[in-house]
């Protein structure tokens, strides 16, 4: 199913604002949040589909991303990564930044984030780490093991019940207003919504219960990401304080440039330069390719400017369609120095009508060549 445009979903302009973002947002989440409308998945879904337009385009680097790439650019890829689409908490635990810090939905509904759901803790913060990818590694997909300095609960530590609120993380009271009695909740201060207080901690663990620890991950990516993609591993980034979930790792792909063979979408370029002899004979050559060396013949009158295709040998598309070409130009390269036999022999041929140029006649333009690609 194809995605509707982030900036259309929240109704703004390319060039809005954070703070008309927000607005926009606002506005949505109250329209459709799950507590006004129960039992309607279509509203579900526009307060979904709300949730993650905010969360991409609030985020500076995710929304060039955005720009630049689409839906692609920012999508958490395939392989052991985690799907594009927000859970309900993540939606909740995002409000604190939209309502500042207060959520409307707690005190005017009263149920906890309404869906009967329990307050899970503070979310840990994500981590955000640069992989470098060799254009081999880019074809084939890699597997990778990374150094990661990531906040996790300390051995030793454990978690009780706060007292203050009973462990459900909120303060309730009831109000009597103009309406008639409400049911007013608000955050405990104690836990700050997790629920859980520390236990036991050794000694040098502060009262987060959190200690900075150097940790392998691997990760494996998928074949056909791009410069400047970013993917997400959800639960690697620094656990929660009390007990609170995980945030994410966050991956962003940089491509080192390849010294024979540039990528070109999923598509591979090779420049092949043939000598003027070869491409009027005809020979057989070795290109290089992202599975290695092939051989490829030459007919005999190879134009300059030519493009040979060879079909599947690109690169494999991200989303599974199949794989690109690699196509190889054909470039007549010309030697600067020649022997008197050698300039005799040139002499012989120039006068031939062989060698008369007739573009018309022999070859197709360039532009004709190059629709074919396009
Ligand atoms: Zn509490």
């Amino acid at each position: 199913m194809a995605k509707r445009d982030y900036y259309e979903i929240l109704g703004v302009g390319k060039s809005a604002s954070k703070d008309e973002l927000k607005k926009a947002y606002r506005k949505i989440a109250i329209k459709y949040h799950p507590d006004k409308n129960p039992d309607n998945p279509d509203a579900e879904e526009k307060f979904k589909e709300a949730a993650e337009a905010y969360e991409v385009l609030n985020d500076e680097q995710k929304r060039q991303q955005y720009d630049r790439f689409g839906h692609e650019g920012v999508r958490g890829a395939g392989g052991g990564f985690s799907g594009g689409g927000m859970s309900m908490d993540d939606i909740f635990s995002q409000f604190g930044d939209v309502f500042g810090g207060h959520n409307p939905f707690e005190s005017f509904f009263g149920g906890g984030g309404g869906s009967g759901r329990r307050s899970s803790g503070r979310r840990g913060s994500n981590l955000r780490i640069k992989v470098k990818l060799t254009l081999d590694e880019i074809a084939h997909g890699a597997e990778k093991k990374i150094k990661v300095n990531r906040l996790v609960v300390a051995d030793g530590v454990s978690y009780k019940d706060c007292s203050t609120c009973g462990g459900t993380g909120q303060m309730r009271k009831v109000v009597n207003t103009m309406l008639g009695q409400m049911v007013s909740a608000s955050t405990c201060h104690t836990c700050n919504g997790s629920g859980k207080i520390i236990d036991k901690r050794p000694a040098g663990v502060d009262s987060s219960g959190l200690l900075q620890k150097e940790e392998i991950i691997d990760i494996k990516i998928p074949g056909g990401v791009g410069d400047g993609m970013q993917l997400s591993m959800s639960g690697k980034g620094n656990h929660g304080p009390n007990g609170g979930p995980a945030g994410d790792l966050l991956i962003l792909i940089e491509e080192k440039p390849d010294e024979l063979l540039k990528r070109d979408g999923n598509n591979v370029v090779y420049d092949l330069h043939l000598n003027f002899v070869d491409a009027v004979l005809g020979t057989s050559v070795e290109v290089p390719t992202i599975d290695g060396k092939v051989k490829i013949k030459i007919e005999p009158g190879t134009q300059s400017g030519r493009i040979l295709r060879l079909r599947g040998k690109g690169i494999q598309d991200i989303n599974g369609y199949g794989s690109g070409d690699q196509l190889i130009h054909v470039n007549i390269w010309t030697p600067k120095q020649i022997s008197v036999e050698e300039k005799n022999a040139l002499e012989k041929l120039r006068e031939s009508p062989n060698f008369v140029p007739n573009p018309g006649k022999n070859d197709r333009s360039f532009f004709d060549r190059m629709k074919e690609f396009f």
